[in-house]
């Protein structure tokens, strides 16, 4: 059976970068779910649908079709056949897939793709519900956080080293925006699986949140 580690938590966490480094040192596969909802918000700004029309968004769901592939251990996202991961860590399509990710038409189509992937494979999956909704039973779930300010910084830092210009005050206006919308939506809202453990990577390091998680699926196994 595949062994699935979960990791959720709320924007610029770090949990890519942690989930990122798991999977490779656990020869594991990592599966970014965000960059699937982004993939979709994509399709919606393409096809200049405005994230409030519901009926239009639910409508061209069925015209959306999101798959992923590994190119060297990267994960590659589809839109429609062609690959767009070059166009997703925008905060344009972000704040799209923020506000798109709460309709059920749109998690239903991606929830399913994200199943079937950690059926097979031994995941490191991270997102917003994985360890609640997507992946229940996984056998290591981790809900990683930070002070906003914190994730501010990290997030301003990602950005300013891709050389997009960016004010402190306005990433962490959006991410409370983001987290905010993430915590409070109907559908899979963003929430602690009550048997998911909690790290605060505050003042963390990488090294010392992999340590702490490899310790955890090194534990998990040893028992199964
Ligand atoms: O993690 P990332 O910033 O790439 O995610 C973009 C948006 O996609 C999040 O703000 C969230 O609304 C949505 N998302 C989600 N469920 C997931 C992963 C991402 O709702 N499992």
């Amino acid at each position: 059976m595949a062994f699935n580690v979960a990791i959720d938590g709320p924007a610029g966490a770090g949990k890519s970068t942690v989930a990122k480094e798991v999977a490779a040192k656990q020869n594991f596969i990592y599966v970014d779910t965000g960059a699937m909802y982004r993939a979709m918000a994509l399709y919606f700004l393409r096809e200049k649908i405005g994230p409030d029309d519901e009926a239009a968004i639910a409508a061209a769901c069925p015209n959306v079709d999101i798959t992923i592939a590994y190119e060297d251990g990267v994960q590659q996202v589809f839109l429609n056949g062609e690959n767009v991961s070059g166009f997703l860590r925008t905060e344009e399509v972000g704040n799209m897939a923020s506000a798109t990710s709460g309709y059920v038409q749109v998690r239903k189509k991606l929830m399913e793709l994200q199943k079937q992937l950690a059926k097979t494979a031994d995941v490191v999956m991270d997102g917003r519900d994985i360890g609640t909704c997507v992946l229940p039973k996984a056998d290591v779930k981790i809900y990683l956080t930070a002070s906003s300010l914190v994730r501010a910084r990290r997030r301003y830092k990602e950005l300013a080293e891709k050389g997009i210009s960016c004010v402190l005050e306005e990433i962490e206006k959006d991410i409370a925006d983001r987290d905010c919308r993430d915590m409070h939506r109907e559908h899979s809202p963003l929430v602690q699986a009550e048997d998911a453990v909690l790290i605060d990577s505050s003042d963390l390091t990488l090294k010392e949140v992999v340590e702490q998680i490899e310790a955890m699926i090194r534990e998990k196994r040893s028992c199964r």
